[in-house]
């Protein structure tokens, strides 16, 4: 059985943790905070309850599973005797590189070390360690155990052997890796923020209202949702850094983030996680409710 660990158990870090358990890794689920690893263990056994519910996993998988998995508060107990790191920590650049550091001193010469972050740079965070030709990025989607996608980015230095390793395990989770390059946002934020983007323009322009934007885009483009629903859900303040990533990046003023979106975030309208952004959130996440500043009167 071959051993991983996962640094993180929020939102991405249980998903990641519970797709390697599932498929047979032995996980250490490593976090600094004890009540978050207690709230992933929790996550992970009511999502696999509801596999267990729809028939695609047997109650004894679920048992199996959940005994893949051991937690941590120690980055150096866990990554001990792992051959692949996946971090998946707060989106914080000093953070990952004193991650990195860490890994790098406490994980075993040969392991991978993966990151899922999504806007660091993966040059960058490989840079600070003295294996960057073992560094790379593995960005899952949200929910992870649904989302078929692994984009694995492979930074200025990552070999052709890492790369091929990371693209197998990939496919191991039952996952469709796809091999891109370390330029800002990759390709997944660099093609999605703009579009969120514009659509905050277009409703910024006056061009039409939330409800108009989303039905266009869900209805004519066959979206499961609007990108202005999609943008309360990842977190508005989550779109700005990520297009700020992108414009400073890039250099190129075509991904200045719209002001309306700017002034959204210093209001704290965040989106689902606030209560409010394009949408109300206040009653739950099932129902679609105009915030009231986007009402028409
Ligand atoms: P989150 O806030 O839900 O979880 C982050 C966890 O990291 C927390 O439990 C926190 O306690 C822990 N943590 C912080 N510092 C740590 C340290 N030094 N060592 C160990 N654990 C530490 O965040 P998230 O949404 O799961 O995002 C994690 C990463 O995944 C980020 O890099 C983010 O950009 C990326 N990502 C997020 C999404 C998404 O939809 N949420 C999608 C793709 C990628």
């Amino acid at each position: 059985m071959m051993n991983v660990a996962v640094i993180g158990s929020g939102t991405m870090g249980n998903g990641i943790a519970h797709v390697f358990a599932q498929h047979g890794f032995s996980v250490a689920l490593i976090d600094i905070n004890q009540a978050a690893l207690d709230r992933a263990l929790g996550t992970i056994s009511k999502n696999l309850d509801r596999q267990v519910a729809k028939g695609s996993l047997s109650e004894a998988d679920k048992t199996t599973t959940l005994g893949n998995i051991t937690t941590y508060t120690s980055v150096a107990d866990g990554v001990r005797n792992v051959e692949l790191v996946v971090e998946a920590a707060t989106e914080n650049m000093d953070l990952k590189l004193q991650i990195f550091r860490d890994l790098d001193q406490h994980a075993p010469q040969g392991a991978i070390l993966a990151s899922n972050t999504s806007s660091i740079s993966i040059t960058k965070i490989a840079a600070v360690t003295k294996r960057p030709e073992q560094v790379i990025g593995m960005h899952f989607m949200n929910p992870v155990p649904v989302m078929k996608l692994v984009e694995v980015i492979r930074g200025y230095a990552t070999s052709d052997a890492v790369t091929e390793k990371v693209m197998d395990l990939s496919r191991q989770l039952g996952k469709t890796p796809t091999e891109v390059n370390d330029y800002p946002g990759f390709v997944a934020n660099r093609i999605l923020m703009p579009m969120i983007n514009e659509a905050i323009y277009t409703l910024f322009e006056g061009v039409a209202g939330v409800e108009e934007i989303d039905t266009v885009m869900k209805l004519g483009m066959a979206h499961p949702m609007g990108p202005l629903q999609l943008a309360d859900f990842i977190g508005l303040d989550v779109c700005l850094a990520i297009l700020r990533v992108l414009h400073e990046g890039l250099g190129n003023p075509k991904y200045a983030p719209c002001p309306l979106l700017v002034n959204m975030v210093m209001a704290g309208r965040l989106g689902a996680k606030s209560g409010e952004g394009f949408y109300s959130w206040t009653h739950g996440t099932k129902e679609l409710v105009l915030a009231e500043r986007f009402r028409k009167s």
